[in-house]
């Protein structure tokens, strides 16, 4: 290692801001083990008496319809449309996931799914009141940009109309999906009809001026150069150092199976930790940072707590849309404890505004067998039956 490489690794560490060209420097040639050393500083210094803690959520993924006519090559759920296994899921049964996951203890509701012609700002207000009057407990982080921009113009409406009455309707907040990539180039080789990067900032710029927070995330390895990776970076930290409304920073790997980009994930798990640790350093303007044990594995998802991770995201009772593209990890709440216990950290269950819950100090009270298990499907909540898998 350099020492201009020390100087800099210690800057950020210490929370100074380091530029596009020196992120670039630092995510190619140090070490990674002194990328994750200052990270882990990093993280530490944000957190104070709270860096012992690391975090997870009980949520459950639902999705209304695979219908979708934006088609992204990298995608592996989506059907177009008149596809005869398109599907649309009714309120009734929405609402009775949701009430599943109530059972369960989840917090969080994350609604996902194609852009179907048919569906504009009155489809989405019509679930969103739905859910919240029958589970008023429950935050709707759900949606995002390009759902946003879909509705939008189904429904001849502007962004700001369509944010405001799905927040009215009851949306609590945004997920960070369908950013992938935001840069130009690779963005439009994997997903040519779908919004640009820019226009998906600027949405997410008018939702947090409307009171609409959100996560944003990062999908690695479509074939995205180095220099585009801290690219993506850079134009989510313009945004925030505008807004302050993107509440975390979730990168993930693409999962190459069953769609038409195919290939495979050009994101190495080095990579990726080398992305995790950056991404502490460079977003000195976002709290949050999560590792993805869905699409890495859990081993890896651990590693994250050592990269400057906080949080483990969530237990995810159920997700069938990177699940479809070959991300086949699978677990439960017992093992998420177990991963971030063993990483020498002190598990605890936060919401969405990543508040705690319930911080799980000592082992033997921990839960033990409660049924927070990973689900491709619908899931039995009576603890004697096996999950019903049938309606993917
Ligand atoms: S990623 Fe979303 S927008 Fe793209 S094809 Fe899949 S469902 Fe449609």
């Amino acid at each position: 290692m350099t020492s201009a490489h020390t100087a800099l690794l210690e800057h950020a560490a210490q929370g100074g801001r380091i530029s596009s060209a020196e992120a670039l420097e630092l995510y190619r040639f140090a070490p990674l083990h002194a990328l994750g050393q200052a990270a882990d500083y990093a993280r530490r210094a944000r957190f104070g008496d709270q860096a012992h803690l690391a975090t997870y959520l009980i949520d459950r993924n639902i999705n209304y319809t695979n219908v979708c006519t934006t088609a992204c090559k990298f995608c592996a759920f989506y059907r177009a449309p008149g596809h005869a296994e398109g599907w649309v899921r009714d309120t009734d049964e929405i609402l009775r996931r949701c009430g599943e996951a109530v059972d369960l203890g989840a917090t969080q509701i994350m609604l996902q799914g194609g852009h179907h012609p048919e569906f504009g700002v009155e489809y989405y207000e019509n679930i969103f009141a739905s859910i919240k009057a029958e589970y008023p407990q429950l935050v709707l982080h759900s949606l995002g940009a390009s759902e946003v921009e879909h509705m939008s113009r189904v429904s001849g409406v502007s962004i700001e109309e369509s944010i405001t009455r799905i927040k009215t309707a009851g949306l609590d907040s945004f997920a960070g999906a369908g950013a992938e990539i935001l840069v130009a180039r690779p963005r439009t080789e994997i997903a040519p009809l779908k919004e640009s990067g820019e226009r998906w900032l600027e949405i997410m710029e008018i939702a947090h001026g409307l009171g609409v927070e959100s996560t944003a995330t990062f999908m690695m390895g479509t074939g995205e150069t180095n220099a585009e990776r801290i690219e993506h970076l850079s134009m989510i930290r313009d945004v925030q150092d505008r807004t302050g409304g993107f509440r975390s920073f979730i990168p993930w790997t693409y999962q190459p199976e069953n769609n038409h980009l195919k290939g495979r994930t050009q994101a190495s798990i080095l990579e990726y930790l080398r992305m995790v640790a950056l991404s502490r350093l460079f977003f000195d303007n976002i709290t949050h940072l999560q590792g993805s044990w869905l699409t890495v594995g859990k081993d890896v998802g651990q590693l994250t707590l050592h990269m400057g991770a906080d949080d483990l995201g969530s237990v995810m009772l159920e997700e069938n849309v990177v699940s479809s593209a070959g991300a086949k990890h699978r677990s439960n709440r017992g093992e998420l404890i177990h991963l971030m216990r063993t990483a020498g950290r002190t598990p605890a269950q936060r919401n969405t505004l990543y508040e705690i819950i319930e911080i799980h100090d000592d082992p033997a009270n921990d839960p033990v067998d409660d049924g927070v298990v990973s689900h491709f499907a619908s899931i039995a909540v009576d603890r004697g039956v096996l999950p019903i898998l049938t309606d993917s």
